[in-house]
């Protein structure tokens, strides 16, 4: 018998985690079989439940059911405390624990996988969604020296800012009125990439940027990393780093297995590249 697993969005044709866990699964030799679930809108848990109710031991939340599946959660991480959103959840005996891992695996792709420390550094995170509110709390524990937040609708930044003020120095910016346009990162965490379009922060940020980093991915570079890059970056990245890192995060949660993730990282790049895979 193979353990159960799942992703669950709407849409979700598009999903990489299928690919990404069966390749984790057959590295660790784990018994389990990972399948993609279209969830309707209007009825997340029902879906959450059926999939329990046939033997699934966990699941991956994607877009947009974040927010959903941080109440359905009856326990509960520190991490998806915080952030008030969950990407993973874990079937127990009577309980459904909710974790977020999507921080972890952005501070690890650029920890670990670019080689560039966050601790006392001027990062700039661009985006106030559901994607920010998971990675903030990650990144302050990396002790940055300012985390600052710029969102198209600002109040959404302020009331981040305010969430997450006891955890670290973290400050709200508006687009039109940066106090201050040094930064050493630059993370953009806004959708804008996907219908190629620009958060419009002002265009002399990028110059002095270490590297600039884009969580969406797809088989061309974003109209944000060639921008980032036109204006001098230094260094640019997307989000498939990212994506592996965060799925392993939830594999080592599901089966107490850490899986080999620079492997699964090149096999993507170059099928992005061969294929022309979409996000
Ligand atoms: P949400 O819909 O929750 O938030 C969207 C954010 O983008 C908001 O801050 C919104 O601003 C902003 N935005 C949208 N369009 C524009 C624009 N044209 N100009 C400026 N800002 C804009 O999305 P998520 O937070 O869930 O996802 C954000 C991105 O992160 C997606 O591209 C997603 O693919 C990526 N992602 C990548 C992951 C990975 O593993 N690599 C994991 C999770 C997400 P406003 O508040 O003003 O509407």
């Amino acid at each position: 018998m193979l353990d159960l697993y799942a992703v669950i969005g709407n849409p979700i044709a598009h999903s990489k985690s299928p690919f990404i866990h069966t390749i984790f699964a057959q590295q660790t030799h784990q018994a389990m079989q990972y399948t993609a679930i279209l969830a309707p809108l209007d009825d997340f848990k029902a879906a959450v439940e059926s999939f329990h109710h046939q033997g699934g031991k966990g699941l991956n939340v994607t877009v947009p059911f974040k927010l959903q599946a941080f109440q359905l959660a009856s326990r509960l991480t520190e991490r998806a405390t915080i952030a008030q959103a969950v990407n993973t959840l874990r079937f127990e005996d009577n309980e459904i624990l909710g974790d977020n891992t999507d921080g972890v695996g952005l501070v690890r792709d650029i920890e670990l996988n670019l080689g560039i420390t966050l601790t006392a550094k001027r990062i700039l995170l661009i985006g106030a969604g559901g994607a920010a509110q998971g990675i903030i709390l990650p990144l302050l524990q990396q002790q940055p020296a300012i985390l600052a937040i710029a969102n198209r609708t600002p109040q959404k930044a302020q009331l981040l800012q305010q969430q997450f003020l006891p955890f670290g120095n973290i400050i709200a910016e508006n687009f039109t009125s940066f106090s201050d346009k040094r930064f050493d990162i630059i993370i953009n965490a806004t959708s804008a990439s996907l219908n190629n379009a620009l958060p419009e922060v002002p265009i002399d940020i990028f110059a002095h940027a270490t590297l600039v980093y884009d969580m969406m991915y797809g088989s061309e570079l974003s109209h944000f990393l060639k921008f980032a890059q036109q204006q001098g970056a230094r260094q640019i990245a997307d989000g498939i780093g990212m994506l592996v890192e965060q799925a392993a995060e939830s594999f080592f949660l599901w089966r107490g297995v850490k899986p080999q993730t620079i492997p699964v990282i090149t096999l993507l790049r170059s099928m992005n590249f061969k294929q022309g895979m979409n996000k």
